[in-house]
């Protein structure tokens, strides 16, 4: 499922072939993939207005519009499980195609931005107000408001286990399943530790692992182990390559030697080493 880092570079690849663009007209193909609008409404609400920006907050992609120079409001889109984004030629409709927008440039050329997804759990939705849609999301984790200082008192604050909160969108945005596993296979720390427990120096540990682990996947276009992510460009990110723990299950470690071992945290499949990230121990009662 698209993280951070996926979700990162396709906002960055589409950018450059859709600002600046008019869109002159939608098509939907799966009225659901609009979050509740008709394709009636959505179209009327995205029609002759220009991208003004492409950006990305948590997993969310911002296709940010205006007209006469004003803000329009802003198309929300998530991949969950397997959307994409492409941009291609103003024709025709592709396998898997959900909503379409159709785009002409400033020299009145022709393109089409695709929103594909197979398993159909993905979005693509106008939001007249998308701060308030949004805010309900903790900070970004490669952004100036994730400092370790920040981390380690919202840590201490925590009864919850490092994993679920981690993957909670409310207390810091755009981590899934492989970046947590990754980060936490690097501090050091087991995905069932209590955050509120976690010692000051783990939890600077967990904070740089988090940024270098993101920072990484970004810089290699995100991760593709399955057949599913694709950047815009039609290719397969690279991070897979530099997994240490997460679909490793059987491999060994590649700081201890024994064998990672999967379990299921929160009904999620969790990677990691049984040696370098010890169980916490048990409370007594
Ligand atoms: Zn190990």
């Amino acid at each position: 499922m698209p993280e951070l880092p996926e979700v990162e570079t396709t906002a960055a690849l589409v950018r450059p072939h859709v600002v600046g663009r008019r869109i002159v007209g939608s098509e939907v193909g799966w009225v659901r993939t609009l979050g509740g609008a008709s394709p009636e409404a959505f179209d009327e609400a995205v029609r002759g207005a220009v991208i003004a920006a492409v950006e990305r907050r948590a997993k969310w992609i911002l296709i940010e519009l205006e007209r006469r120079g004003r803000a329009a409001g802003t198309i929300l889109c998530h991949l969950r499980m397997t959307g994409r984004l492409v941009v291609d030629a103003d024709a025709g409709t592709q396998p898997y195609e959900r909503v379409a927008l159709r785009l002409e440039g400033p020299g009145r050329e022709r393109s089409r931005l695709r929103f594909l997804d197979v398993r159909k759990f993905g979005r693509f939705r106008f939001e007249p107000d998308p701060a308030a849609f949004l805010s309900n999301l903790g900070p970004e984790p490669l952004g100036p408001g994730f400092t370790a200082e920040w981390f380690r008192a919202a840590l201490r604050r925590r009864d919850r286990a490092l994993k679920p909160l981690l993957l909670d969108q409310g207390f810091l945005a755009g981590l899934g399943n492989i970046y947590v596993d990754e980060s936490l296979f690097r501090a050091g720390l087991h995905p069932l530790r209590l955050a509120s427990r976690v010692p000051r120096d783990r939890a600077d540990a967990l904070h740089a692992a988090i940024r270098e682990v993101l920072a990484a996947a970004v810089e290699r276009e995100g991760s593709s182990f399955d057949t599913f992510y694709r950047t815009p460009e039609g290719q397969p990110g690279q991070y897979q390559h530099l997994f240490q723990v997460y679909g490793r299950d059987g491999q060994p470690c590649p700081r201890c030697g024994r064998a990672v071992k999967k379990l299921v945290v929160g009904q999620r499949g969790t990677h990691i080493c049984t040696r370098c990230q010890p169980a916490p121990r048990r409370r007594s009662r």
